[in-house]
This record gives C-alpha cells, sequence and structure tokens, in this order.
C-alpha cells in the first residue's frame, strides 16, 4: 500500500496585504492545495513541512482580480463582429482560449463572461476545469438574449415574445450558465441597432427576471438609453451594464432614475478601462464621456456599488488583460485607491455571486492570489507591476 502522503502546504509571504477588505501589514497566505487555510498577520512561522515562497518586503499581495465584464469570444480586432462570424466553433474556442490566458497572466483570476456564441464560454470552463493553471475561473451568461436583428444577434440569442423568453432562460439554466443577459438597449458595434433605444417592453423583462430567479440565476442587464436603465432598474436586474444614459443628442442622466439604483440591489458595471494611447477620441465622444463619468461619480459618492466590467475584447484599446487600466480608471469616479481594489475583488466577487469563493483572502477561499511591487493601496497604478500570479493554488506567473 502506498504510504498517505501529506497535503502540501504553501506559505506566500510578502511585506503587505490586502484581503479584499482592509490593508494589513507583513503576511503569510498558507495554501492547501487549491484553497487558502489561514492567512497570516502575527509574524508566527509556517508550518514546518510548508514550503516557503517569501516576495519580500516590498511586495503587495491581493485577491486575484475579478473582471465583471468581458466577452472572451471578441478578439480585441478593430472589426470584432467580422472577426467572430468568420471564425467556426473550433477557431473561436482556440482564440477564447488565448484571451482567458493572457487574462490570467495581468492577474484577472476570474472573469464573468457577458456573450459568447453557442456557448462556447461553458465549454472553455469545462475544458479549464481540468486543467484550472489554464485560465481564470469562468462566470458565463452564454449568448446575450437580444431580439431579431437587434444587438449582437450574430451571437445567436434572438429570442422575442413570452414563449420564447421563458425558453431562452431555461436554457441557459439547463447548460450552466450562472447570469442571464439581457441587450435591453441596442448599441452601436451592431449595423442597424442603436443604443438610445429600448428592445424590449416592461412585461418581457419581468419575466425574464423572474424567470431567471427562479431557476437560481442572476441577470444582467445591457443598457445604454435612459429608458432602458429605468426599466431595467425597476425590474430588479442584479447588474446593470454600462449605465451611459446615452441619447441621440447626448448624455441625460436622471435624477430619479440615479435614485432609484442607489435604493436598488443592482451592482452597477462601470465600463472602465482602456490602454491608453490606442484611441482617438471625438470631441463629442469626449464630451458625452465626461458627463458619463460624473453620473458614474453621482451614483457613487450616493453610495451604489461600482465594479469594473471592462467589455474586454469588443476593441484594439481594450484587450482581455485591460482590467488594471480599469483600476486607475475608477479613482476618476471618486475612489480611494483602497475602494478601487475592493470594487474589482470582494464587492466584484458578490456581484458575480462567488461570494467566500473569490475576492477575499479567507481560510476557505480558491486560491487566487495577485502579487504587485508597491503599494497599490497608496498608488493603484502600482497594479500594473506583476510579481506573481496564483490560480487555484498554482503558480501562474
Ligand atoms: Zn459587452
Amino acid at each position: 500500500m502506498r504510504p498517505v502522503e501529506t497535503q502540501t502546504l504553501l506559505a506566500v509571504q510578502a511585506g503587505r496585504l490586502f484581503d479584499g477588505e482592509r490593508s494589513l501589514g507583513p503576511s503569510t497566505v498558507l495554501i492547501a492545495g487549491d484553497r487558502i487555510i489561514d492567512v497570516d498577520t502575527t509574524g508566527a512561522l509556517p508550518p514546518a513541512h510548508a514550503q516557503v515562497l517569501d516576495l519580500g518586503h516590498d511586495v503587495c499581495i491581493v485577491p486575484g482580480l475579478i473582471d465583471a465584464h468581458v466577452h472572451l469570444a471578441f478578439d480585441a480586432s478593430s472589426d470584432v463582429v467580422s472577426a467572430v462570424n468568420a471564425a467556426d466553433d473550433g477557431q473561436l474556442l482556440a482564440q477564447m482560449a488565448r484571451s482567458a490566458l493572457r487574462a490570467l497572466r495581468a492577474g484577472i483570476t476570474t472573469v464573468r463572461d457577458l456573450g459568447d456564441r453557442s456557448f462556447l464560454a461553458l465549454t472553455l470552463r469545462d475544458r479549464l476545469g481540468q486543467w484550472a493553471p489554464g485560465g481564470p475561473e469562468i462566470v458565463a451568461s452564454g449568448p446575450p438574449i437580444t431580439v431579431r436583428g437587434g444587438h449582437c444577434h450574430f451571437l445567436g440569442g434572438v429570442a422575442d415574445g413570452p414563449q420564447e423568453l421563458r425558453a431562452a432562460v431555461r436554457e441557459r439554466a439547463q447548460r450552466g450558465c450562472e447570469f442571464v443577459k439581457v441587450m435591453i438597449s441596442g448599441d452601436h458595434l451592431t449595423a442597424g441597432s442603436s443604443p438610445y433605444h429600448s428592445q424590449y417592453e416592461l412585461a418581457d423583462l419581468r419575466l425574464i427576471v423572474a424567470e431567471a430567479h427562479r431557476l437560481g440565476m442572476r441577470t444582467a442587464a445591457h443598457v445604454h438609453g435612459p429608458r432602458a436603465v429605468a426599466d431595467a432598474v425597476s425590474v430588479g436586474f442584479d447588474t446593470l451594464e454600462h449605465v451611459t444614459f446615452l441619447t441621440a443628442d447626448g448624455v441625460a442622466a436622471d435624477p430619479t432614475t440615479l435614485a432609484a439604483i442607489v435604493d436598488s440591489a443592482a451592482v452597477v458595471s462601470a465600463t472602465v478601462g482602456d490602454v491608453p494611447g490606442q484611441w482617438e477620441m471625438s470631441p463629442s465622444i469626449a464630451s458625452h464621456l465626461e458627463v458619463m463619468i460624473e453620473s458614474l461619480a453621482r451614483l457613487h459618492a450616493a453610495g451604489a456599488p461600482i465594479v469594473p466590467g471592462t467589455d474586454a475584447g469588443v476593441a484594439p484599446y481594450k484587450p482581455h488583460d485591460v482590467l488594471p487600466y480599469g483600476l486607475v480608471a475608477l479613482t476618476g469616479l471618486g475612489m480611494t485607491h483602497l475602494e478601487a481594489l475592493r470594487a474589482a475583488t470582494s464587492l466584484a466577487a458578490d456581484a458575480c455571486g462567488l461570494t467566500g469563493r473569490k475576492g477575499r483572502l479567507v481560510p476557505g477561499a480558491d486560491a487566487d492570489l495577485l502579487a504587485v511591487n508597491g503599494n497599490p493601496l497608496a498608488d493603484i497604478r502600482a497594479i500594473h507591476d506583476v510579481v506573481a500570479v496564483f490560480r487555484a493554488g498554482h503558480r501562474v506567473r
């Protein structure tokens, strides 16, 4: 008989630690297999049989980052719609695996995929599950639900009218999606679609949310125009994506809707994060952007929870490792550096339904860690200076 193997213990030490909520001093994270079993800040010696990795005094350990809105199926090219339409499922899956790995290497250990084709994010999740360090944890919605010819119809999630909508929600539950994503407003990305207008009636939206919640799934609403935002809040969507209040004449954030968001249980997923120097902004977009940032800043000041959801993959300035730029951008909404880190870790974990497993360095949580040089709590830009990444207890960088 083989002797019973003692579980490998790994003790990762650094001069500073952010546990998802608070900043702590010199710390040791004790990892057994794929889980954290202890976080020690007393300076106690790790168990004698533990393998010790001391990252040094100048390093800070934070929970692996969570991007609350990505599209692994989009390749961050200048024409993502043509690219996705030209790829067959096998090619698309291979590209999604590369996108996932790119995210992981930047310390993004969890992504919420809010729009794939053929439920390929679930296929990728199953494959990665057999070799966890190959990518981040994936929470997925499958193809976004949209109307005929509506925004992202080419991803295959078309459903119109109560019967089709109910069937679409049930299919997502059966396949193992954690979220149902609905394109409530349109978007410029899709030819013939407009972000200013709503695609669904209030009764449709009510049906989707009720059916999803009944089946144990959460709901994410793609909302640009003011009516789409107001409708999503009133029927109880769990996360609100973009929330730009875009109209044909500019931006019209209505104070009543802003107050309704603050009073609701909804989490705002702010589309932050661009690689600098890759995007020439027209003066009209720049002025719209200022107003959009102002309404997000007002939501933050009023206490609405905001998480970063980059929309990674949709454009060349949004590659799959863009999230660290999004954290820097969150300080532009009035967040402190600590609040920005909390938004991308503990808050995002709660919004994605992963409380207890992700976003906090606590006993029992998955051993997903990011270590950076410097102190991101004093200057969030330190988040770019990656020293090490752990995913499910494996060092992947
Ligand atoms: Zn998106």
